[in-house]
C-alpha cells in the first residue's frame, strides 16, 4: 500500500511535469509563429514590390517607344510639303506629348510607391531582427526550463520503475485502470473517515480496516484505493 502510495505521488507528478513541459513547448511554437508571420508579412510586401517593379518598367518601356515616336515624327515635319500633311502629323506630335506626360506621371507614382514599400520592408526587417534576438533569448530560457524538467522526469521515472518492481502485476493493472478511469488518480487518502477522491464518507467498518493497511481497499463511491497517509509517517 505504501508503495502504492509512493507510486500514485511519483504519477501525479510526472503528470505535472509533463504537463508544464507541454505547456512550456506551446510557449515555444508560439514565439515561432510571430516570427514566421513577420517573415511572411515581409514576403508578401517584397512581392509587392517586384510586381510594381515589374510594372513600372513596363510604363518606362512605353515610354520609350513613345517618345522614339515622336522624335521621329518631328524629323518627318521637316520634310512635309503640304499644309494639311503638316497638321496631321503636328496633331500626332500632340497627342503623344500627351501620353507621354501621362506615362511619366504613372512612372513617378510608381517610384513613390516603391519607395514607401521599400521603407516598410526596411522597417519590418529591423522589427524582425529585433523580433528574432527577443525570441532567441526567450527560447533559451524556456528550453532551460525544459530541460529542468527532463531532468525532474528522468529521476521521477527511475523512482516509478523501483515502485513497480514491488508491485504484484495484478495490484499494478488495477492501479493502471483506475488512473485511466479517475482522471489520473487512483489511489487517494482517507481521512476522518471519508475519502478524500471524491469526499464522501466512508462506512466506518471500512474506515476501520484501513488502519490495519493489510489489504487494498477501494471506496464504494468512487472506487479509488484508499490509503490512511498521516498513520503512515
Ligand atoms: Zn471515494
Amino acid at each position: 500500500l505504501k508503495l502504492l502510495d509512493e507510486l500514485q505521488l511519483i504519477d501525479l507528478k510526472l503528470d505535472g511535469i509533463q504537463g508544464e513541459k507541454e505547456t512550456l513547448q506551446g510557449e515555444i511554437a508560439a514565439l515561432e509563429s510571430k516570427v514566421d508571420e513577420a517573415r511572411g508579412a515581409i514576403a508578401e510586401k517584397e512581392s509587392e514590390a517586384a510586381l510594381l517593379e515589374e510594372e513600372k518598367k513596363g510604363v518606362e518601356e512605353n515610354l520609350a517607344l513613345e517618345l522614339d515616336n515622336i522624335v521621329r515624327s518631328e524629323a518627318r515635319l521637316k520634310e512635309i510639303k503640304t499644309q494639311k500633311e503638316y497638321q496631321a502629323v503636328s496633331k500626332e506630335i500632340s497627342s503623344a506629348r500627351k501620353l507621354t506626360a501621362e506615362l511619366e506621371e504613372q512612372v513617378l507614382q510608381k517610384v513613390g510607391r516603391l519607395e514607401e514599400l521599400k521603407a516598410d520592408i526596411d522597417a519590418r526587417n529591423d522589427n524582425l531582427k529585433e523580433l528574432e534576438a527577443n525570441i532567441a533569448t526567450q527560447k533559451n530560457e524556456i528550453q532551460g526550463k525544459i530541460e529542468k524538467l527532463m531532468t525532474d522526469l528522468d529521476s521521477g521515472t527511475s523512482a516509478r520503475e523501483a515502485d513497480i518492481k514491488g508491485l504484484p502485476a495484478s495490484v499494478l493493472k488495477r492501479y493502471n485502470l483506475l488512473r485511466v478511469q479517475r482522471r489520473g488518480v487512483a489511489v487517494v487518502e482517507a481521512k476522518d473517515g471519508a475519502c478524500l477522491g471524491c469526499n464522501m464518507n466512508l462506512p466506518p467498518q471500512l474506515y476501520n480496516m484501513l488502519f490495519r493497511a493489510d489489504e487494498i481497499l477501494t471506496c464504494p463511491h468512487c472506487q479509488r484505493i484508499l490509503v490512511l497517509r498521516q498513520q503512515q509517517q
